[in-house]
């Protein structure tokens, strides 16, 4: 068995770390912020495996006008970052047309697929499956316009797969009372579900890990070196050397992958959430505002409200305009909710067609990556773990990797 390092402690290298263990690998993760401190932490918690529609398609060139000018947008640029972003926007732009972006939306499928047997391993036991709550997801749109707009990726969804159902105006009201009477549809999206606490979950996840041999040193990785007979990471000035590497740094995963000869378009898209403490008893499952581009999604510690796209680049500084129109239009939608009582701030990684980055580098197969998850992290976790157990172990993946490997922005 090997000596494996799993650089991130996020949804992707813990449940890369799940599958590694179960092979009998020892693993060792290197994360300076700990489990679930990234990207991981503040998501929405949906398990979404209806999600195959990325935000890269036809309808951005349709939403563009309102993206830059609207105040209602839950989309926003920030102007100086433009200059930096405009390789990664050209593609992300070239990967809307719509026949890039069918092939994007069924590598997103096939993978999508497959996510629910990928958390097997990581839902083993009941003390985990706790945090599972088996309630589906629900879009919701405040006018038959926009619903009726959205036909067209209701149709593709369907056409791969995704099961759901079409409700009105009094069957929302009769699944979740406490909304405001402001939605003229909904889409009931079957076999989803959602985590009543993400991080919390991956840090009991580890906890069981841990006692079955797993280690975590919280240490930033500078450096990666890949050689025939092993890898080295460099860090703290001095260097360790393993049989095998998994780079999962999420957003941050570009420079490594440059150091293993891979470059990759890799930037964020900026997410944000609100939550409201004590008031998860108000709705009984995530319920997204489709034309908000957030969810409210109950959790243990309150309904947090998170969503929206940023792209704004690493910087720390926070978008008002975007925090405020998540409040106000979440009270909107829940009119019983109080004060907000914290926010926070994630940087989703995505690639430009909105597919991740799963399999070997062009230096070495000793070091696989896993990253590029944009707005599926915590859904494709288990599946993408199984697949870089799979390529480190030399079985043969649950399905073809052509649309997940980096060369395929060489
Ligand atoms: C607002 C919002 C809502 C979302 N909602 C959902 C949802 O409902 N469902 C869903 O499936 N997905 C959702 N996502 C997406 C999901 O959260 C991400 O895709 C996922 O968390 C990415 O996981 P990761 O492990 O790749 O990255 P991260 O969770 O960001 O983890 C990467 C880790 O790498 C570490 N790291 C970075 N550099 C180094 C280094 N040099 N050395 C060592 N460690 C390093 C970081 O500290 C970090 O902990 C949402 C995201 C946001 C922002």
């Amino acid at each position: 068995m090997s000596n494996v390092a799993i650089i991130g402690a996020g949804f992707i290298g813990m449940a890369s770390a799940a599958w590694l263990t179960r092979d009998g690998h020892s693993v060792t993760l290197f994360d300076p912020s700990g489990v679930a401190q990234g990207a991981s932490f503040g998501n929405a918690g949906t398990f979404a495996p209806y999600g195959c529609v990325p935000v890269n398609n036809p309808s951005v060139f349709r939403d563009i006008p309102r993206f830059l000018l609207s105040n209602d947008s839950p989309f926003r640029l920030r102007w100086s970052y433009l200059p930096q972003l405009a390789p990664w926007l050209a593609r992300f732009l070239m990967s809307s047309r719509r026949a890039n972006f069918e092939t994007s939306a069924t590598a997103l499928a096939a993978l999508l697929s497959r996510a629910q047997e990928g958390y097997a391993p990581l839902l083993d036991d009941d003390d985990l499956k706790r945090f599972v709550k088996p309630r589906e997801c629900l879009y919701l749109y405040s006018s038959a316009a926009s619903f009726d707009a959205s036909r067209d990726s209701l149709a593709l969804r369907e056409r791969l797969g995704v099961g759901f159902d079409v409700l009105d105006s009094g069957a929302i009201r009769e699944l979740e009372p406490q909304l405001a009477p402001i939605f003229a549809r909904g889409v009931l999206f079957r076999d989803s579900w959602h985590f009543s606490d993400p991080a919390g979950f991956l840090q009991a996840f580890y906890e069981r890990l841990a006692a079955r041999g797993a280690r975590l040193e919280r240490m930033k990785v500078d450096a990666i070196e890949p050689g025939a007979q092993g890898v080295a990471l460099r860090m703290n000035g001095g260097a360790h050397r393993f049989d095998h590497v998994v780079i999962a740094t999420g957003a941050r995963s570009r420079e490594f992958a440059h150091q293993c000869g891979d470059r990759v378009p890799l930037d964020t898209e900026r997410g944000y959430h609100v939550r409201y403490a004590s008031a998860s008893a108000l709705i009984s499952r995530p319920c997204g505002w489709a034309e908000r581009g957030f969810y409210m999604t109950p959790m243990s510690d309150g309904i947090r409200v998170a969503g929206t796209v940023e792209l704004a680049g690493f910087t720390e500084e926070r978008n008002r305009a975007l925090l405020d129109l998540v409040t106000v239009s979440s009270k909107r939608a829940l009119p019983a909710l109080g004060a907000p009582d914290r926010e926070w701030l994630g940087f989703r990684p995505t690639l430009p067609d909105g597919v991740p980055v799963i399999g070997a580098s062009k230096a070495s197969e000793r070091v696989v990556y896993a990253f590029g998850h944009q707005h599926l992290g915590l859904t494709l976790a288990g599946v993408s773990g199984r697949i870089v157990a799979d390529l480190i172990a030399r079985r043969a993946p649950p399905l073809d990797l052509a649309s997940y490997r980096a060369s395929r922005f060489h």
